[in-house]
């Protein structure tokens, strides 16, 4: 597919809305209906949606605002997995912990549902993101299976399922995210097998997401990764992981993450600018995408739209000059 020179894309989830977080809680008590509830995702994404499209986003995504958690989500969707109590990890912040308890199967469709609601509602590129295998079953109790990667195998045949279908259902662009993987670098092998599995057969342009980790430790080895692109976090480190991608010759696309999602501090159009120029040692124009470092959800959400209104009028500007 021939895509515009340093096409816009958004990573992670979105401030959810007050409004949202009313609801849920709400509905969370029994106080709301399904159909209510359904209503109030609705027209979130499409708030969400029109907010990303005025920022100037060209690969959009629906700012997850049906997911909760990136594992919980899924391992709720699939069965073999229960749900335990919350589990602290860090700060105040908690997570609701799966377990898988017997063999993983495919029961619901995972994405196909939301890449089809959001089909309806924009007309731009859509990238839909998945989290991958090993990170699920990384950040899950494992009391089923005697090793750590046959389950990481046996859900990455479920992940597989639902990308065939979503292939199927008009999906063009999928993204994988797998921020666990430079947490065990000795475990990459298993991480790219399970890539290998997922994405048999799809037939799609596919990225993996990697964030907040030590790339020294998986480089080069991710460039043998089964994807077209490598997204990864950069502002958080000054770009200094830059050096780290020089040493061997960068063969894939790469996701250049140049918003720092852990600051409120709206970066300007020059110093985007100048930091998205940095890809330019590593790759052509050709094979950068504009992103932010991760999910914009921690920040207000007017800070996160101006962040984001910022990256895209620098890419515009970068393309302008390029061209
Ligand atoms: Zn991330």
């Amino acid at each position: 597919m021939t895509r515009r020179l340093l096409p816009t894309t958004v990573v992670g989830s979105y401030p959810k809305p007050k409004w949202l977080n009313h609801l849920i809680g709400e509905y969370a008590k029994g106080k709301i209906s399904d159909e209510i509830m359904e209503q109030a995702y609705q027209d979130s994404i499409k708030a969400v949606v029109k907010e990303h499209e005025l920022a100037g986003v060209d690969i959009l995504w629906d700012g997850e605002m049906r997911r909760e958690e990136m594992t919980s989500y899924f391992a709720e969707h699939i069965d073999g997995f229960e749900i335990y109590g919350d589990v602290r990890v860090w700060g105040n912040n908690y997570y609701k912990k799966p377990a898988i308890v017997s063999r993983v199967g495919y029961r619901d469709e995972l994405t196909i549902p939301e890449y089809s609601s959001l089909r309806t509602i924009t007309t731009n590129e859509i990238k839909v993101p998945i989290t991958g295998a090993y990170t699920i079953v990384d950040w899950s109790f494992n009391e089923f299976y005697p090793r750590k990667e046959d389950a990481v195998y046996a859900l990455a045949e479920v992940i597989n399922e639902d990308l065939r279908g979503l292939v199927k259902a008009g999906a063009g662009y999928i993204q994988i995210d797998d921020p666990a993987i430079p947490t065990h670098p000795d475990e990459i092998e298993i991480a790219k097998n399970s890539l290998e599995i997922a994405t048999k057969g799809i037939n799609a342009y596919l990225g993996i997401h990697i964030c907040y980790g030590d790339y020294s430790k998986i480089y080069p080895e991710v460039l043998e990764f089964p994807v077209d692109q490598l997204d990864f976090e950069l502002a958080n480190k000054n770009f200094k992981d830059i050096e780290i991608f020089k040493e061997y010759e960068f063969t894939k696309d790469i996701g250049f993450g140049c918003l720092d999602v852990h600051t409120r501090r709206i970066e300007s159009v020059e110093e985007i600018k100048t930091n998205i120029r940095k890809a330019f040692q590593l790759v052509e124009p050709e094979k950068i995408y504009v992103d932010p470092d991760c999910g914009l959800k921690l920040l207000p959400q007017g800070i996160a739209f101006e962040k984001l209104r910022n990256m895209c009028q620098a890419a515009r500007e970068l393309r302008e000059e390029l061209v």
